[in-house]
């Protein structure tokens, strides 16, 4: 009888090390799933006892996380060459990115994470009512207290020498990325997009706005969105739609994937859109593989490449010609005689006005990408100490005029319009429009690849396209970065020119240029 000898994927500490992670891991995913339950199910009152009951779990995570053994078994498997010799091999994708969270994890002391939750959750329930009194005041005090809170945590992370404390936030939410590699994206992108927006306001031609503004009823909308949501692959047999005030995706694992949305009577192209990118979220998130979730390789890569799917699904997609030629019977079968005098032009113009405005999450896809610049100025400059809470509102209506032409009115369509500060998340804005590029670039890759794609969606053949996706984004987990994934994918590193070249192509002939 011989004694197995441990194969290359396999030691008696690796197993252990994958032991504890799943378990972390699986607590957070039941805490997302209370966190589901809250925006979706929870009835109001219930609210103080889910607070603690979120707050437990969050702490019990930590403690699960920062466990010491966790470091010695990283120790043991680092140093093995069975384990971490081919960089990219699952195991050693594992190890390394289990490292990196543990490092940063045990930076952070206790008291710190439960000072943040607590304040952040205060915070939301003031920031609601000072947006809705549109009373910045009233709101300061708690955004002081959130961004001293961040400037320690900011301190504990740690950034380069030749870096900020921007960096040490933006870290969580895309790894690896600097407020000088967002600057260096942004400066030229933004020159571009404000020269094309002025050609495109100047312009007499008009595409069509008739379908946004006829009234269909919302449970038509919702069996419609149901529909395409379904036919372009979010899989129902291991997902579910619900509707929430701001919609969402959130994977507790890749066989429970949640997304919500939500209808207005007048704009069945706000239900359809919200759907179609949170389906995108779903896809990703349902294109994990079974067996490494829990891990890093079965986790996604960054808020921004998550990101990106979405907006593919939402802008390359639900946005293109092609999609409407398949999509226009699916109009008329669901709305009937509501729609009866539209025609392809009036649909597909209708999914791509482009109008500035004050408010971020009704934006069309080119002016979009300020709103999320406008704010990474200011979130950079407040961590760097150039600029003080109380005078946010005064930079914030500066900027909208210079970049957008608007006189922002009030607050409430002003800086306190967005949740993400108020929870605490100080550094996440850019990932926005790093899907954006990200998107558009992934999307010339997948057209590289299947020259016929377009003409795929018109017969309503999406399967292509979510095939690559998985075979080539999902599978791979974290195993690339998310700046090294892109040249993986695409063969370049990220630059601007898909996304202008995806705008311009398409908005230049719907405005007559
Ligand atoms: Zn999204």
């Amino acid at each position: 009888m011989t004694t197995a000898t441990p194969t290359k994927s396999s030691t008696t500490e690796y197993d252990e090390l994958i032991t504890l992670v799943r378990k972390a891991s699986l607590l957070g995913s039941t805490a997302a799933l209370v966190d589901w339950d809250q925006e979706t199910m929870m009835p109001p009152r219930g609210v103080e006892h889910r607070s603690r009951q979120l707050a437990q779990l969050a702490s019990i995570h930590h403690h699960l996380a920062t466990d010491p053994r966790i470091g010695d078994l990283l120790d043991a498997c680092e140093s093995d060459q069975r384990l971490v010799g081919v960089a990219t091999a699952p195991e050693a994708v594992n190890i390394r990115e289990v490292r990196r969270r543990y490092e940063r994890h045990k930076k952070l002391p206790a008291e710190l994470v439960e000072e943040l939750a607590k304040v952040s959750s205060l915070a939301h329930h003031v920031w609601a009512e000072a947006r809705k009194a549109s009373d910045f005041d009233r709101f300061r005090p708690w955004l002081e207290k959130i961004v001293e809170l961040n400037r320690r945590k900011a301190e504990c992370y740690g950034w380069s020498d030749d870096g900020e404390p921007w960096d040490a936030l933006a870290e969580d939410y895309e790894t690896g990325c600097t407020a000088a590699d967002v600057q260096a994206v942004f400066t030229p992108l933004r020159k571009r997009l404000q020269d094309f927006l002025s050609d495109l306001m100047a312009s007499s031609t008009r595409p069509s706005n008739t379908f946004n503004e006829i009234t269909l009823p919302i449970e038509q909308q919702e069996k419609f969105v149901r529909d395409v949501s379904k036919h372009i692959g979010f899989d129902y047999s291991r997902g579910r739609l619900d509707r929430s005030t701001h919609p969402f995706c959130s994977g507790t694992h890749c066989h429970d994937v949640r997304l919500t949305t939500r209808f207005h009577e007048a704009n069945v192209n706000d239900a359809l859109g919200s759907t179609m990118h949170e389906s995108g979220h779903g896809i990703y998130e349902q294109g994990l593989l079974a067996e490494h979730i829990g891990t890093p390789m079965g986790h996604a890569v960054s808020l921004g490449i998550h990101e990106s799917q979405s907006r593919m699904w939402e802008n390359q997609v639900g946005r293109s010609r092609e999609f409407w030629v398949w999509c226009m019977p699916k109009v008329t079968e669901y709305f009937g005689d509501a729609v009866a005098s539209l025609g392809l032009d009036d649909l597909y113009g209708g999914a791509n006005i482009v109008k500035p405005d004050f408010i971020r999450v009704e934006a069309d896809e080119l002016t979009y990408n300020m709103h999320i610049m406008i704010r990474f100025e200011i979130e950079r400059a407040i961590m760097r100490g150039d600029l003080a809470v109380r005078d946010i509102p005064g930079v914030w209506n500066r900027t909208y005029k210079e970049y957008l032409d608007l006189d922002v009115p009030d607050d409430r369509r002003g800086c306190l319009q967005d949740i993400h500060w108020s929870s605490g998340d100080i550094g996440y804005f850019p990932t926005y429009t790093l899907g954006n590029l990200y998107s558009a670039q992934f999307f010339e890759a997948a057209l590289e690849a299947m020259p016929d794609l377009l003409e795929q969606f018109e017969k309503g053949e999406f399967g292509g396209l979510k095939k690559w996706l998985n075979e080539n984004i999902h599978a791979h987990g974290r195993r690339y970065r998310a700046a090294d994934l892109c040249r993986t994918v695409t063969g370049k590193p990220l630059t601007a020119d898909p996304l202008l070249r995806h705008l311009e192509r398409k908005l230049r002939p719907l405005y007559g240029l």
